[in-house]
């Protein structure tokens, strides 16, 4: 596509986009003067739904009036509350829905996953996993490989960008796979990388990961809501994410969790159990031995919170309704046009200085601008103009203009803050 820089080429994209309307389904934040912002930090916290509050109100009403009858007899009947999200949730990562439950948080969603699915022995005990992975994942991942008696330096294989380069090639991940092979237990990665912003190709590593003989597991709280996925299809073995980036949940919110179906069914496959896992209809029975709900729903371990869930299930309504194929395609329109944007800023204004080190044509909204000496003031800058994105340490800004809320005025708004930008030599 040929995009154009005028202020009314942005204007006519935002009237003929299909998606429009849902911006109008979001509270989007406004500077101390009630003035507009141009919010690019979906990728770290989504914007609240409209419609999230009174979805908690309805709950907080049901526990008012009902007390503990509200598990059977609530608006949605809280013993259930789970099942109420899984079509959607299944929906959005390409599962199916008894491979999918909402628990949890994501790393604690992450542990239980590897009690399951991280089952080392002394020749195959290896974790290959991308280097500079979310702090969170590192720590993780460090404290398996220890609680099993490995070595962290020797059990945990980092993949890292060749020299000079800021993102992986999928070649040198394959290769590492191929390697290790009869060594490894797990390769580990995330869907798309926060840093950089790179989308992995799920499908390709979890192949290369089961020729092996390895097991493949997926951190996607960068991907939900951001890529089209089809865990299912791709035979992912497990994955866990968040719901407060993409997935507009609010801060901290419940996680989602993806089994396949090979593993879930199987009774046999160990985990860690509580009551909520417990067959449905004798979790009551408050009787001795653990027998599993079959599929996902078999690694819950409490009793769901609802408050929390009430938000989630409001949120996954909407991506349901506005379909992850639409959303992909918006997704890659305003992507590309930030690219282009910032490429003609660049060549206007030469006091710019940066790099765009996410791979082009590969999906998701993210776009991580490695910046030179002045990559602060570039930030502060954006910040006074109203444009929040967000800065990672050493030198990254990070934007991501989304589907859901984003518009292409928003876009063009960054590219002409950039454009105005005076750096101080
Ligand atoms: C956001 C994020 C987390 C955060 O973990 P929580 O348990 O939700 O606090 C972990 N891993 C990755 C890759 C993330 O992007």
């Amino acid at each position: 596509m040929n995009f154009e820089t005028s202020g009314s080429y942005a204007e006519g994209l935002d009237s003929c986009d299909a998606l429009a309307a849902y911006r109008n389904s979001f509270l989007l934040p406004k500077n101390g003067q009630g003035g507009e912002l141009v919010y690019l930090c979906g990728n770290s916290l989504g914007l609240q739904p409209k419609e999230a509050l009174a979805a908690v109100k309805l709950e907080f009403d049901d526990w008012a009036k009902l007390g503990v009858e509200a598990h059977f007899k609530g608006s949605n009947p809280w013993f259930h509350y789970h099942k109420f999200l899984n079509e959607d949730a299944a929906k959005l990562v390409g599962g199916l829905p008894h491979e999918v439950v909402v628990m949890n948080q994501l790393t604690v969603n992450l542990h239980l996953l590897m009690a399951s699915f991280y089952r080392p022995s002394a020749e195959r005990y290896k974790i290959i996993m991308e280097g500079g992975a979310f702090p969170s994942d590192m720590y993780m991942v460090q404290s398996q490989v220890e609680f099993h008696g490995f070595d962290y330096d020797d059990a945990v294989l980092e993949v890292f960008p060749r020299e000079g380069e800021y993102t992986l090639r999928h070649e040198d991940i394959l290769k590492v796979i191929e390697e290790n092979g009869e060594e490894t237990a797990l390769v580990f990665f995330s869907g798309v990388q926060y840093y950089t912003g790179q989308a992995f190709d799920i499908q390709a590593i979890t192949k290369a990961a089961h020729e092996v003989g390895a097991i493949a597991g997926w951190d996607l709280a960068h991907a939900a809501g951001n890529l089209l996925l089809e865990l299912h299809e791709w035979n992912v073995d497990f994955a866990a994410w968040c719901s407060y980036k993409y997935l507009n949940s609010g801060p901290g919110n419940v996680g989602g969790v993806f089994i396949h179906e090979r593993h879930g069914s199987n009774p046999d496959t160990k985990r860690f159990a509580g009551w909520w896992g417990h067959k449905e209809d004798e979790r009551f029975l408050m009787q001795r031995g653990y027998l599993p709900e079959p599929g996902a729903a078999g690694w819950q371990l409490s009793n769901a919170p609802v408050f929390g869930m009430a938000v989630h299930k409001v949120s996954l309504g909407i991506f349901s309704r506005a379909g992850m194929s639409k959303l992909d395609e918006k997704t890659r329109q305003l992507n590309a046009y930030l690219r282009f944007m910032l490429a003609f800023a660049r060549s206007e204004n030469k006091s710019l200085d940066f790099e765009i080190i996410t791979p082009v044509n590969q999906g998701g909204s993210q776009l991580s601008l490695l910046s030179g000496s002045d990559g602060k003031a570039l930030f502060d800058h954006l910040e006074k103009e109203g444009i929040i994105c967000d800065w990672r340490e050493p030198n990254v800004i990070r934007m991501a203009p989304v589907a859901l809320y984003n518009t292409y005025q928003d876009v063009w708004k960054t590219g002409m803050a950039f454009l105005n930008f005076k750096n101080r030599h």
